[in-house]
């Protein structure tokens, strides 16, 4: 997989648009959600392009999106308070941006649903 010039999350990962960054390192990207939903809702988006988690992802790249998630948590302090990781894929989930994302959401006490 490689980095998609028509892809906004391929974009702002690649710093081509520059976003509200939390985390940044080799694999994975860490920005505001445009439009949060909670008090946090950090995108946590590889750098290369898959389009959903079940995209041949490489372990490497997954388990640097975990470690992205922990360093989230802990910048925006709510790694005691608890928080949710979201990945939708496809359109039953209503997955808008076909470039992998885990929403990162805390910082109220959230809901059934989404947020
Ligand atoms: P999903 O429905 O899981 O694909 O979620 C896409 C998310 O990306 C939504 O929560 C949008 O608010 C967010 N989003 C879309 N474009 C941008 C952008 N340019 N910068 C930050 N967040 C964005
Ligand atoms: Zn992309």
């Amino acid at each position: 997989m490689a980095v998609r010039d028509d892809c906004i999350f391929c974009k702002i990962a690649n710093h081509v648009i520059e976003s509200n960054y939390v985390y940044e390192d080799d694999l994975v990207c860490a920005f505001r959600d445009m439009s949060p939903l909670a008090p946090t809702h950090v995108l946590v988006v590889p750098k290369q392009h898959h389009e959903t988690i079940v995209d041949d992802v490489p372990a490497e790249t997954l388990a640097a999106m975990v470690h992205a998630v922990d360093e989230v948590a802990k910048a925006e302090g709510i790694e005691a308070s608890g928080f949710r990781v979201v990945s939708n894929a496809g359109a039953d989930a209503g997955q808008a941006v076909p470039h992998l994302h885990f929403h990162v959401l805390g910082g109220h006490r959230l809901g059934d649903d989404f947020a």
